[in-house]
Protein backbone atom coordinates (compact mmCIF):
# COMPACT_ATOMS: atom_id res chain seq x y z
CA UNK A 1 0.00 0.00 0.00
CA UNK A 2 2.89 2.48 1.11
CA UNK A 3 4.70 1.46 -2.06
CA UNK A 4 1.27 2.77 -4.21
CA UNK A 5 0.95 5.65 -3.15
CA UNK A 6 4.92 6.63 -3.06
CA UNK A 7 4.54 5.67 -6.67
CA UNK A 8 1.69 7.50 -7.40
CA UNK A 9 3.70 10.80 -5.88
CA UNK A 10 6.44 9.54 -7.96
CA UNK A 11 4.97 9.53 -11.30
CA UNK A 12 2.96 12.50 -10.96
CA UNK A 13 6.27 14.70 -9.90
CA UNK A 14 8.54 12.71 -12.38
CA UNK A 15 6.44 13.09 -15.24
CA UNK A 16 6.38 17.11 -14.77
CA UNK A 17 9.77 17.75 -13.16
CA UNK A 18 12.03 14.78 -13.55
CA UNK A 19 13.81 12.20 -15.32
CA UNK A 20 12.96 9.10 -14.01
CA UNK A 21 13.74 8.18 -10.83
CA UNK A 22 15.43 5.53 -9.78
CA UNK A 23 16.05 4.13 -6.36
CA UNK A 24 18.87 1.53 -6.98
CA UNK A 25 21.94 3.47 -7.35
CA UNK A 26 23.95 0.70 -9.11
CA UNK A 27 21.69 1.58 -11.88
CA UNK A 28 22.42 4.91 -12.30
CA UNK A 29 25.28 5.79 -10.36
CA UNK A 30 25.07 9.91 -11.07
CA UNK A 31 22.13 9.70 -9.25
CA UNK A 32 23.78 9.31 -6.05
CA UNK A 33 25.79 11.66 -4.84
CA UNK A 34 26.86 12.16 -0.91
CA UNK A 35 25.33 15.12 0.68
CA UNK A 36 22.61 15.31 -1.81
CA UNK A 37 19.12 14.45 -1.58
CA UNK A 38 15.74 15.25 -3.05
CA UNK A 39 12.51 15.83 -1.18
CA UNK A 40 9.08 16.12 -3.39
CA UNK A 41 5.94 17.27 -2.02
CA UNK A 42 2.94 16.78 -3.89
CA UNK A 43 0.11 19.04 -1.67
CA UNK A 44 -3.38 18.24 -2.42
CA UNK A 45 -5.69 21.16 -0.06
CA UNK A 46 -4.62 20.30 3.42
CA UNK A 47 -2.81 16.61 2.33
CA UNK A 48 0.96 16.51 1.03
CA UNK A 49 2.61 13.05 0.31
CA UNK A 50 6.30 13.07 0.81
CA UNK A 51 8.99 11.40 -0.57
CA UNK A 52 12.62 11.67 0.44
CA UNK A 53 15.14 10.06 -1.72
CA UNK A 54 18.55 10.26 -0.48
CA UNK A 55 22.77 8.52 -0.47
CA UNK A 56 21.92 6.45 3.03
CA UNK A 57 25.18 7.64 3.89
CA UNK A 58 23.51 11.40 4.41
CA UNK A 59 20.91 9.98 6.81
CA UNK A 60 22.55 7.29 8.68
CA UNK A 61 26.48 7.67 8.17
CA UNK A 62 26.14 3.92 6.39
CA UNK A 63 26.50 2.46 3.27
CA UNK A 64 25.60 -0.54 3.59
CA UNK A 65 22.54 -2.54 5.56
CA UNK A 66 23.12 -2.51 9.30
CA UNK A 67 25.13 -5.16 10.19
CA UNK A 68 26.41 -4.34 14.03
CA UNK A 69 23.78 -3.60 17.09
CA UNK A 70 24.72 0.15 17.00
CA UNK A 71 24.29 0.16 13.47
CA UNK A 72 20.78 -1.75 13.60
CA UNK A 73 19.95 0.78 16.18
CA UNK A 74 20.85 3.50 13.95
CA UNK A 75 18.39 2.54 11.08
CA UNK A 76 15.95 1.66 13.87
CA UNK A 77 16.13 5.52 15.59
CA UNK A 78 15.56 6.94 11.88
CA UNK A 79 12.59 4.79 11.07
CA UNK A 80 11.18 5.73 14.23
CA UNK A 81 11.55 9.60 13.71
CA UNK A 82 10.26 9.53 10.45
CA UNK A 83 6.93 7.58 11.18
CA UNK A 84 6.38 10.12 14.05
CA UNK A 85 8.46 13.66 12.31
CA UNK A 86 6.46 15.20 9.19
CA UNK A 87 9.51 16.20 6.54
CA UNK A 88 7.46 18.69 5.66
CA UNK A 89 5.64 21.01 8.32
CA UNK A 90 3.75 24.31 8.29
CA UNK A 91 5.70 26.94 9.94
CA UNK A 92 2.78 26.82 12.95
CA UNK A 93 3.80 23.03 13.03
CA UNK A 94 0.19 21.40 12.12
CA UNK A 95 0.65 18.49 9.93
CA UNK A 96 0.35 15.10 11.60
CA UNK A 97 1.96 11.75 10.12
CA UNK A 98 -0.82 9.85 8.43
CA UNK A 99 1.19 7.19 7.10
CA UNK A 100 4.95 6.73 6.63
CA UNK A 101 7.23 3.69 5.57
CA UNK A 102 10.99 4.09 5.21
CA UNK A 103 12.26 1.78 2.25
CA UNK A 104 16.22 1.06 1.45
CA UNK A 105 17.72 -0.45 -1.74
CA UNK A 106 21.02 -2.21 0.17
CA UNK A 107 23.38 -3.54 -2.54
CA UNK A 108 22.25 -7.67 -2.79
CA UNK A 109 25.59 -8.77 -1.56
CA UNK A 110 25.88 -7.16 1.64
CA UNK A 111 29.25 -7.98 2.06
CA UNK A 112 30.60 -5.47 -0.17
CA UNK A 113 32.27 -2.54 1.74
CA UNK A 114 31.54 0.96 1.25
CA UNK A 115 32.34 2.88 -2.18
CA UNK A 116 32.74 -0.14 -4.80
CA UNK A 117 30.78 1.19 -7.36
CA UNK A 118 28.15 -1.48 -5.62
CA UNK A 119 28.27 -0.41 -2.90
CA UNK A 120 26.39 2.54 -2.35
CA UNK A 121 22.59 2.56 -1.68
CA UNK A 122 19.76 4.57 -0.97
CA UNK A 123 17.25 5.30 1.32
CA UNK A 124 13.76 6.40 0.91
CA UNK A 125 10.99 8.64 2.81
CA UNK A 126 7.63 7.94 2.15
CA UNK A 127 5.07 10.27 4.70
CA UNK A 128 1.52 10.90 3.80
CA UNK A 129 0.86 14.14 5.96
CA UNK A 130 -2.44 16.11 7.33
CA UNK A 131 -2.09 19.67 7.92
CA UNK A 132 -4.70 21.99 9.23
CA UNK A 133 -4.39 25.09 6.54
CA UNK A 134 -2.24 23.91 4.37
CA UNK A 135 -3.69 25.05 1.85
CA UNK A 136 -3.69 28.79 2.60
CA UNK A 137 -0.03 28.29 3.65
CA UNK A 138 2.71 30.39 1.37
CA UNK A 139 5.92 29.03 2.90
CA UNK A 140 6.84 25.26 4.63
CA UNK A 141 9.56 24.09 6.64
CA UNK A 142 11.43 20.81 6.67
CA UNK A 143 13.71 19.73 10.03
CA UNK A 144 15.81 17.79 7.50
CA UNK A 145 18.47 20.15 7.13
CA UNK A 146 18.60 20.16 10.94
CA UNK A 147 18.97 16.68 11.65
CA UNK A 148 20.60 15.86 9.19
CA UNK A 149 24.50 17.93 8.97
CA UNK A 150 25.31 15.42 6.24
CA UNK A 151 22.64 16.96 3.76
CA UNK A 152 24.53 19.62 2.01
CA UNK A 153 21.92 20.49 -0.87
CA UNK A 154 18.52 19.46 -0.70
CA UNK A 155 16.70 19.60 -3.55
CA UNK A 156 13.07 20.26 -2.90
CA UNK A 157 10.59 19.62 -5.40
CA UNK A 158 6.88 20.48 -5.29
CA UNK A 159 3.58 20.77 -6.77
CA UNK A 160 0.39 22.54 -5.49
CA UNK A 161 -2.68 23.31 -6.95
CA UNK A 162 -0.95 22.57 -10.79
CA UNK A 163 1.60 24.70 -10.04
CA UNK A 164 5.02 23.10 -9.76
CA UNK A 165 8.47 24.31 -8.37
CA UNK A 166 12.15 23.45 -7.44
CA UNK A 167 14.39 25.18 -4.81
CA UNK A 168 17.62 24.05 -2.90
CA UNK A 169 17.64 23.83 1.03
CA UNK A 170 21.87 24.46 2.13
CA UNK A 171 22.72 23.72 5.53
CA UNK A 172 20.53 25.64 7.86
CA UNK A 173 17.82 26.54 5.73
CA UNK A 174 14.31 25.14 7.02
CA UNK A 175 11.98 27.21 4.50
CA UNK A 176 10.61 26.08 1.64
CA UNK A 177 8.24 28.71 -0.27
CA UNK A 178 5.65 27.40 -2.19
CA UNK A 179 4.03 30.40 -2.82
CA UNK A 180 4.63 34.47 -3.89
ZN1 LIG B 1 27.38 6.31 -1.39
Amino acid sequence: MHKNSASRVTAALAGILLAPVVTHAADNPGAHQHGHAVLQIAIDGNTAEVILRSPAYNLLGLEHSPRTGQQRQQLAGLEQWATSTPLVNTVEGNCITEEASVQSAWPETSRQQGHTANGHSDLEIFQSLSCNGLADQNTLTTPLTDRFPALEHLEVQWISSGVVGLTTLEPGEVRIRIAD
